[in-house]
């Protein structure tokens, strides 16, 4: 069957055709691809095309796809069954690996999804503190849980639905909202909810309503905030953690949040998610302490063997960042000489291997300049792509994930598609 063929079935299967909102191109218009394989730097559809691949499974695949050793891993892990429910050597020697890359984990608890990450920690965060109420950000994007989805990013942004429909008042009235990069609003916040806020929960890079850095100060400020009005601080890091650098945007910026969330990027495209802090925060959750959260395949033995494969491998090799950092580089600077050229003023966003060119001339350090972007140019210009074997994420509101698989020559590629399409959309 070819994507099409698939996607008629599925829309009548699942909902709307697939298994996360974004998957569906609702915001680029036309039908999803169908991936039936993945190798290095590249994506092949049901329909036989070869794509350089700029998600990267929205973030994890930092070594490409398929990675020999964390294909080893999991084949050598597989022969001793799938799940025991039941403490394993492999959890403690993961635990130890973050403890010691991720410079604020002190004690470390896996899950199975970045969403399970974010909703356990403030658990923990309301526990600890006996405080109720928690503080994000406009535009991030924090999983799935009932009280992040109030003026949310990635997939809520993209469909249009920020706050979902669903979620109790009671629930949403303890979410508090502030403009990412406001300290002034978080501090207003602050005072108005004295002694209240459990929480203030950022990416510390937003990857999700497209890349969006953190001014200088912003997060220090917040560190400083949270520490004078007595606030757990959380960074939640799916999307940074390993791969800003080793110990996360935590390393890169030099600031220690009292709480960690990672996901994906630790399972190597497992199904695996983990936070983890200060040890005396972390020693409330069950059953050291009395926060409650389990997880029956929480620890998953497959999982573990690819994320200690991964980890390892990110650990031992410090010159993937210095390569990820290169290629970033390389590509970014390719872009913005294409738009000096074609003389467009559009924003391009960057960090080592996180990006996204805005189709808005606004600088973009938050979700009002992010909104501000034309949505039905980016479409086009993501079809652009795609027909040239690019495969960008189906959204404007997203970041791009590179891999050290990209060589050089893909990268001039790469530059030479985004040229040709942007040539071809503009008109
Ligand atoms: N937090 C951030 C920053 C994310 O980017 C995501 C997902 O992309 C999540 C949490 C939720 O993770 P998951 O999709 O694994 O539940």
């Amino acid at each position: 069957m070819t994507s099409e063929q698939l996607f008629e079935k599925a829309k009548t299967l699942i909902p709307g055709g697939v298994n996360s909102p974004v998957r569906a191109f609702r915001s680029v218009g036309g039908n999803p691809l169908f991936i039936k394989s993945a190798k290095g730097p590249y994506l092949y559809d049901e329909d036989g095309r070869e794509y350089i691949e700029l998600i990267n499974s929205w973030g994890p695949m930092i070594l490409g796809h398929a990675f020999e050793p964390v294909e080893k891993a999991v084949a050598d892990a597989i022969q001793h069954s799938f799940s025991f429910g039941a403490p394993t050597r492999k959890e403690v020697e993961m635990a130890e690996l973050i403890v010691s890359m991720v410079p604020s984990v002190e004690m470390v608890r896996m899950v199975n999804s970045g969403t399970e990450a974010t909703m356990a920690a403030i658990r923990v965060a309301r526990g600890f503190t006996g405080r109720d109420k928690l503080i994000k950000f406009e535009g991030c994007y924090h999983g799935h849980g009932d009280s992040f989805l109030i003026a949310a990013g990635s997939g809520a942004m993209t469909m249009g639905i920020p706050d979902s429909p669903g979620v109790t008042k009671a629930t949403a009235a303890d979410t508090l909202t502030a403009p990412y990069n406001d300290l002034a609003a978080v501090e207003e916040l602050l005072l108005n909810n004295h002694n209240q806020v459990a929480a203030v929960i950022l990416e510390p890079v937003v990857g999700n309503m497209g890349c969006v850095l953190p001014e200088p100060g912003f997060l220090e400020g917040i560190r400083s905030l949270c520490d004078q009005h007595g606030v757990v601080l959380i960074f939640d890091e799916v999307m940074t953690g390993f791969r800003l650098a080793k110990g996360g945007a935590q390393e890169r910026f030099g600031i220690t949040p009292d709480l960690t969330t990672m996901g994906k990027i630790i399972g190597g495209g497992m199904p695996v998610g983990a936070y983890g802090g200060r040890a005396d925060i972390m020693r409330m959750v069950a059953p050291a302490g009395p926060v409650y959260q389990a997880g029956t395949l929480s620890g998953n033995p497959i999982a573990m063997s690819a994320g200690l494969a991964m980890l390892h491998h990110l650990n031992d090799h410090p010159e993937v960042y210095t390569r990820l950092d290169a290629i970033g580089d390389k590509l970014t600077a390719g872009f913005r000489q294409t738009l000096e050229k074609l003389g467009l003023a559009y924003t391009i966003n960057h960090i080592s291997s996180m990006f996204t060119l805005f189709m808005t001339e606004r600088p973009v350090i938050d979700f009002a300049g992010a909104k501000s972007c034309d949505t039905a140019l980016f479409g086009r210009y993501f079809h652009a792509m795609l027909d040239r074997g690019v495969y960008l994420a189906p959204s404007q509101f997203e970041s791009l994930f590179l891999s050290v698989a990209l060589t050089d020559d893909l990268v001039d590629r790469i530059i030479q598609a985004n040229d040709e399409s942007l040539r071809d959309v503009i008109g």
